[in-house]
């Protein structure tokens, strides 16, 4: 056998991503492993820009393999890549300059591995380790119990600020309350699974009744919520009511968490025979790049001095991906965010 087949046989069989590129940063090599990582298949690759393709940028900087090409050091480094189909992965990357016999300078090889799920449960465990500072919730349930036995008078008369502190000791408890509910919804749907009861409602009536529900909210920030439905066909659908109601109470009350005194709310309802699609759009501060990534990661927030269980969009993307939906988010800093879901009809 060939010398040079023997090298493609070995290289395509690494079970790990490789990469080289000439000393202008234009792919040379790419393996089967690294097609099958990134979804670009070697003719997507080869020949073209490595930095353009895998970073999306033309600041060489970016990339590890460019950087210790440039600067010819060898690196191991994390960093985040966009797939074909524009997802984002983290690799784990090993980077070299490469050099002819004579010294010159000719390129760069990489290796490289998917860590994506690594990190992922990197960050869930510990966002669930600092969860579990927080107590559980038999003891909240409990301590209410006798804080309402109080503020009703039934443990002897009170006076006035004493009943105003310990209305607000119970306000601050049901806080925890509704984190220690998250947490445990969220625990039983990774634990058992997250299976809806399908049945047939409208979605729109849904919808209404979700605003309904807000308003008092909606009211204390002077936000302003409409609806516009635009459904081809009927509003009706099989899914699970009370799970998607979640989602619909989740997204609609992080718009008001989220936007600012004054602000406008939209929910739209488009649908045709096979999906239906909800759309909640603020008019709040968005959210910037570090953190879209990761906003439906659990326990992920993006603002550490707002009240939440950072569990919202990780238990709303459980219940709609059950569903075989899908959700995402588009969102632009200063100007709002439009988070979108799509159920099938059936
Ligand atoms: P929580 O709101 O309890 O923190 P979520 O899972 O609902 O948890 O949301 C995760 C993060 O996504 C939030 O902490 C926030 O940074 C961001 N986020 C969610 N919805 C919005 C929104 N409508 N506008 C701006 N940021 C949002």
């Amino acid at each position: 056998m060939e010398r040079s087949q023997l090298y493609n046989i070995i290289i395509d069989s690494l079970p790990i991503g490789l990469t080289m590129v000439d000393k202008d940063g234009i792919t040379i090599d790419w393996n089967r492993t690294a097609e099958r990582i990134t979804g670009y298949s070697k003719k997507d690759i080869i020949g073209k820009s490595h930095l353009k393709i895998l970073h999306g940028t033309s600041d060489k900087e970016a990339c590890p393999l460019l950087r210790c090409a440039l600067h010819h050091f060898e690196c191991t480094v994390e960093v985040t890549v966009k797939k074909k189909d524009n997802g984002l992965i983290a690799l784990s990357v090993m980077a070299s300059p490469l050099f002819d016999d004579d010294g010159s300078f000719i390129g760069g090889i990489e290796v490289f591995s998917d860590i994506t799920e690594v990190k992922r449960a990197e960050r869930e465990r510990k966002n669930i380790l600092s969860m579990f500072a927080h107590d559980m919730k038999n003891p909240v349930i409990a301590m209410e119990g006798f804080l309402l036995r109080l503020i009703s008078g039934k443990a002897g008369t009170l006076t006035s600020t004493q009943c105003q502190y310990l209305q607000l000791i119970m306000d601050e408890s049901s806080k925890v309350k509704n984190l220690l509910t998250d947490f445990l919804e969220f625990s039983k749907f990774e634990a058992q699974r997250c299976d809806p009861v399908l049945g047939q409602f409208n979605i729109e009536k849904a919808i209404c009744r979700c605003i309904e529900a807000a308003k008092i909210e909606a009211e204390k920030k002077n936000l302003r919520i409409s609806v516009e439905a635009s459904v081809n066909t009927s509003p009706s659908i099989s899914a699970d009511a009370m799970l998607v109601n979640r989602v619909i109470t989740n997204l609609l009350d992080n718009a008001i968490r989220y936007t600012p005194v004054g602000g406008a709310i939209i929910i739209r309802l488009t649908g045709n025979d096979t999906n239906i699609t909800v759309q909640v759009e603020d008019t709040g501060g968005g959210i910037s790049e570090d953190h879209l990534p990761y906003i439906f990661d659990a326990f992920y927030r993006g603002a550490k001095d707002q009240k939440g269980s950072g569990l919202g969009l990780s238990i709303s993307k459980i219940i709609v991906e059950a569903h075989n939906g899908m959700i995402w988010v588009n969102s632009t800093p200063e100007k709002g965010s439009i988070f979108s879901f799509t159920l099938p009809r059936r």
